[in-house]
């Protein structure tokens, strides 16, 4: 495949102005903001020296906003108007989300998720501008000027609405968005541009509460996403309830109220942490109802706990070796990313499994935020971005509805971006003049199981015969990962589009459904796929009969129309209820009893021409 480069066009910078650009890690439970300064990248931090911005806000009575630190503390008394894992919910509806799992009053928008705080409902891309906000301020601040742009990373799984859900809250926060970059190309941009890497990286990236694995392949300066897979309901913080859990059974608790619970919690987080350069660690605390707990914990202790964590990563990284067609063997290299690969048996659990060391000479929590400034300082044009390119992939395959509920894939899952591919369509029905755009997102043979994105209508059509109009549909999907579909009448031109922006979107829970399902269904969708193509021809070939019995019947003798019409109803029955088998045979046997009648037809239809008449005029 042809490799594209990504270069915004427009953006070289003058001689000497250094243009004020940022890389913004927009994380779950952290972000950060980097620039590159004296040509390399660093993290900014905030007064306190501290790089990251804890991804919580919270709502004051008094109108106020906090964002970070202060609101992450207060989570425990006002946990209702303090609002954490927004990035969880941006760009879904509430059909997407486990509700009941999350500590919050919702809204009551329809099919935007709404948080409801004591300053009103609250969408999470008001709370993600919040964040972003927070962090605006402190690079201006630190360097001293108006930001050109920032480039934000999202997961490489993000679908089209929590891209664009994404880009309206940088939008709300007042920041220009040069580009949404996926955190794993963030990360190997970090590195590959520090070490030269050539060759298949693996990038680990464990966070508070998701899982990501990617796999990137690194040539002459050139990124290329390969595949993407994870688990979003997998991170450090399942580590924290693990060894929560281990507490109370130690001390004999059982019971905690709200205070308590999260007081434990947040110790036993701190004994994570500390666990990851010390041997043991003691967690000590007085409850509220005045009972002292004390229990100290072993490093080994901790790892036994939760190796079936650890373990757990390690699926989806098969997984994704598979979609990539590479082997442990082809993997150059591993990059850690996220706080949670601090711990040593992460670190040990990814070198036993790929048989070599992981490269952690980045702090792993910078590591997204290092990376996405880097990307922005050759976007914002303060470095020539000749020196590397950048290529990510589509998730699920991208395609469109054709007749009889059938999913035609035009974008093939793991697609390169940007892409851009075209495929040619035709009517249907005689004198068609309209044609409705379908578009869809899976892996399924049937439409009915892949996901809706848009739907729009060509019109202007000009009337033909069935199959003679040529409608060429392109899909086109940028750097960002966001879709457009056109579609063009080749013979008159006519044309119409649409910019694909679904009111709610994926998660990679959904995702990695979506695709089991396309394995496990592989059989049942062939099936369905060959009744509904049998089935077309059937349709087909009813209606031609049928017209042709109005038009020359009196060609037939009583017994031969029987014959006919019994095969006809036959046809028609399993039409109804018959599978792709029987349907064919049904087909068949309706061909064999017109065959006579077909040729009779044929030299009918030669005579009138010998006779000078043209066959239309006759027939109308
Ligand atoms: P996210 O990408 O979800 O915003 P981060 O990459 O910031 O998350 O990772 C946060 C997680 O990393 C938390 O679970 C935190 O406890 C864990 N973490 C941070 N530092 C350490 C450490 N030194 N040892 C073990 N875990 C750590
Ligand atoms: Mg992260």
């Amino acid at each position: 495949m042809a490799l594209l480069q990504i270069a915004e066009p427009g953006l070289s910078a003058a001689p000497h102005q250094h243009r004020l650009a940022v890389g913004i890690d927009l994380g779950t439970t952290n972000s950060l903001v980097a620039t590159v300064r004296s040509g390399s990248a660093v993290c900014l931090p905030d007064a306190q020296g501290r790089n990251g911005l804890p991804s919580v806000v919270r709502y004051l009575s008094d109108g106020a906003v906090d964002v970070g630190h202060d609101a992450l503390k207060a989570q425990k008394i006002d946990p209702l108007n303090t609002i954490s894992s927004a990035k969880r919910l941006i760009g879904r509806s509430l059909d997407d989300i486990a509700r009941d799992q999350l500590p919050y009053r919702f809204g009551h928008g329809d099919a935007v998720v709404t948080l409801a705080t004591r300053q009103g409902d609250k969408t999470p891309i008001e709370v993600s501008a919040e964040i972003l906000r927070a962090l605006r301020q402190r690079a201006e601040d630190s360097l001293g000027g108006e930001l050109t742009g920032a480039v934000i990373t999202v997961p490489a799984y993000f679908d089209d609405a929590q891209r664009q859900a994404t880009k309206d809250a940088a939008r709300l926060a007042g920041i220009n968005v040069l580009r949404l970059l996926n955190e794993p190309t963030a990360a190997a941009i970090a590195y590959g541009l520090d070490n030269r890497a050539e060759g298949t990286f693996a990038v680990y990236d464990l966070g508070g509460g998701t899982f990501d694995v990617s796999i990137l392949q690194l040539s002459q300066g050139l990124f290329e996403v390969k595949a993407t897979g994870g688990n979003s309901a997998l991170g450090g913080d399942d580590f924290d309830h693990r060894l929560f859990c281990h507490l109370l059974s130690q001390c004999g608790l059982s019971q905690l109220n709200e205070q308590d619970h999260q007081l434990l919690l947040g110790l036993a987080r701190a004994a994570k942490e500390s666990l990851t350069t010390d041997e043991s660690a003691t967690i000590q605390a007085t409850l509220s109802d005045g009972r002292d707990v004390s229990a100290t914990i072993r490093r080994e202790e901790f790892h036994n706990l939760t190796q079936h964590l650890v373990a757990k990563t390690l699926e989806p990284i098969k997984q994704a070796l598979k979609d990539a067609g590479v082997g442990k063997a082809g993997i150059q290299g591993v990059i850690l990313v996220g706080g949670a690969t601090r711990m040593p048996h992460i670190r040990q659990a990814v070198t036993t499994f790929f048989g070599q060391t992981p490269l952690t000479n980045l702090n792993p929590d910078e590591v997204v935020a290092l990376g996405a400034a880097m990307q922005a300082n050759v976007l914002a044009g303060n470095k020539s971005a000749d020196e590397w390119l950048l290529l990510d992939v589509t998730p699920l395959s991208l395609g469109l509805e054709t007749y009889g509920g059938l999913a035609e894939k035009v974008i093939p899952r793991n697609s390169t971006l940007p892409t851009a591919r075209a495929q040619e369509f035709t009517t249907f029905k005689d004198g068609q003049t309209a044609m409705t755009i379908h578009v869809v997102q899976g892996e399924r043979e049937l439409v009915a199981d892949c996901r809706s994105l848009a739907k729009f209508t060509l019109r202007g059509i000009p009337p033909m015969v069935a199959g003679a109009a040529r409608i060429r549909v392109t899909f086109q999907v940028d750097a960002d990962g966001l879709l457009s579909v056109s579609a063009r009448e080749q013979t008159t031109g006519v044309q119409a589009q649409i910019e694909v922006k679904p009111s709610y979107g994926l998660d990679d829970d959904t995702i990695t459904r979506m695709l089991k399902d396309s394995m496990q269904h592989a059989q049942d969708d062939a099936q369905a796929r060959a009744r509904a193509e049998a089935a077309i021809e059937a349709q087909g070939l009813l209606e031609a009969v049928q017209a042709a019995l109005a038009l020359d019947g009196d060609l037939l003798d009583e017994a031969e129309r029987q014959n006919i019409d019994q095969a006809l109803a036959d046809t028609a029955q399993q039409l109804a209820h018959g599978d792709a088998d029987t349907i064919r045979q049904a087909v068949q046997a309706l061909g064999q009893a017109t065959d006579t009648f077909a040729a009779r037809r044929m030299n009918r239809n030669i005579q009138r021409v010998l006779q000078g008449k043209n066959i239309e005029e006759l027939e109308s």
